[in-house]
């Protein structure tokens, strides 16, 4: 991993005075911004950082794109047809700015750090007024000032991306919430687009981490994940912290009941992480384990750099050492070239690895990456058959497993409260199965004690017991 280049003290003052002088100008008038996130947690959290910003200069968020000043679309190009529908939504902003030509259109995100795909959108839609990649997250102040001036603003660069601390963020939740540990993402595996979009890895110092955790603590929070593409391949403070000493350094912090972590990659899953897992009782005994495909030849063709064996003597080692634990995956079916008996490979392996819940997906070619250019594509009709048959299969292997969890007990961070009938409490266990049991709003935040004892489709049904 390159070591990591953080954004120049000066730089971000240089933000930071814009933020001040664009406050004083506001001199307490109400604006109201309205932010769109599209993709991934990394990609919420950076929406997150922008309403951070957006409130220091004394923006509040709107109800609606309707009641906003600025309407600010953070893109992804992971998804397949995003890009049709973020033009497609900025397309419908048009009416809306020619009635009130004081709007300000913002668009970032990784998608815009796609050159032609940026230069694109601002060249159709010239009522947009700032277009920005991620690398500009923290120069939103000024490109912001610029926007206010009249001028259009066009900011992308094709810097590997600096690290920006101390941005202020407008976190959405009160109880748990998400700390990036590090950017970016080295595997190229040859169906992403992320390396391309997000630069080669970096990794946050250490200490800014669990100082963040440790506000975070302060604040009241109970939860944290900590993010990143590929966390288990964390190297912070020039190569002297690795993930597992992190999370040890984490686990540290007084307050934070449960530490999650995602996304891990198969082929950077170490010994010293299983240990950490199974030794640190505040980290949560559940894995996101993206395994993709079951069959080598494919998984070569992906790059992922593991086979299936390897990966299965992960899970046996997880599952031997850390009590409890869940697992869950992403998986592509269709990849250029899976036959058949490929696809019967990935069929077994969710059955052997016993998952609790898998993210299937369809394989769409994405502009710019190996995989499109492969020959052998996957006809739509096979992949759609494929992915049912994939989903009929985990549906059948919940349902076999779920009842195993009744009569058991265990602790629910509350989320939320489902008033529809009898009001339902909801939060999730430690191994990220979703529990709800009679309760009401008053216990949203709370850690809850449970015994299940019932099934109910994917989520499991409990009832509060004492501690
Ligand atoms: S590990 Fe592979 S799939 Fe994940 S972000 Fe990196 S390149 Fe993309």
């Amino acid at each position: 991993m390159r070591e990591p280049v953080f954004v120049a003290p000066g730089e971000l003052a240089l933000a930071r005075a814009a933020a001040l002088r664009l406050k004083d100008a506001l001199n307490g008038a109400v604006r109201r911004y309205y932010i769109e996130s599209y993709g991934c947690q990394m990609n919420d959290h950076d929406s997150e950082k922008l309403a951070g910003m957006l409130r220091e200069i004394g923006y509040t968020q709107a109800e609606s794109k309707a009641d906003a000043d600025l309407i600010l679309f953070n893109t992804c190009c992971v998804r397949e047809h995003a890009e049709k529908r973020v033009f497609g939504n900025i397309g419908a902003l048009k009416k809306q700015k020619d009635a009130n030509p004081a709007l300000l259109i913002a668009v970032c995100g990784c998608m815009m750090q796609q050159k032609e795909v940026s230069a694109k959108l601002y060249k159709r839609f010239p009522f947009v007024d700032m277009v920005f990649g991620t690398n500009e997250l923290h120069k939103f102040p000024l490109l912001l000032e610029e926007a206010l001036r009249g001028n259009r603003v066009l900011a992308i660069t094709d810097s590997e991306g600096e690290i920006a601390e101390g941005l202020p963020i407008a976190r959405s939740g009160a109880f748990s919430t998400n700390v990036t540990i590090m950017y970016g993402c080295n595997n190229y595996c040859t169906y992403c687009i992320v390396p391309y979009v997000r630069g080669r890895e970096r990794s946050r110092n250490s200490s800014s981490i669990v100082e963040e955790v440790r506000l975070l603590a302060e604040a009241g929070y109970k939860e944290i994940t900590l993010l990143g593409q590929n966390v288990n391949s964390y190297c912070g403070d020039g190569g002297a912290v690795d993930f597992p000493a992190l999370l040890r350094r984490v686990h540290g912090v007084e307050g934070i009941e449960r530490i999650r972590f995602m996304t891990s990659h198969p082929k950077d899953l170490s010994p010293g992480l299983i240990e950490a897992m199974a030794a640190l009782p505040r980290v949560c005994n559940h894995i996101h384990l993206p395994v993709q495909s079951g069959s080598d030849r494919v998984l070569a063709a992906m790059n992922r750099k593991y086979t299936r064996a390897s990966y299965l003597a992960c899970v046996q080692a997880l599952r031997g050492k850390v009590p409890g634990l869940e697992l869950t995956t992403d998986v592509i079916v269709g990849f250029p070239g899976e036959t058949e008996e490929d696809f019967a490979d990935t069929l077994t392996l969710v059955e052997q690895a016993g998952y609790s819940a898998a993210y299937t997906f369809m394989y769409s070619p994405r502009a710019g990456t190996q995989a499109a250019t492969l020959p052998d594509q996957v006809p739509e009709d096979v992949k759609k058959q494929r992915l049912q048959r994939l989903n009929t299969a985990m549906a059948a292997i919940l349902q076999r497993n779920n009842p195993k969890y009744v009569g058991q007990s265990g602790e629910v961070l509350v989320e939320g409260c489902d008033m529809r009938t009898t009001p339902m409490a909801y939060g999730k266990l430690t191994n990220f199965k979703m529990v709800y049991f009679p309760g009401g709003e008053e216990w949203i935040g709370t850690l809850q004690r449970v015994k299940i004892i019932g099934v109910q489709n994917n989520s499991l049904i409990g009832e509060r017991i004492d501690r």
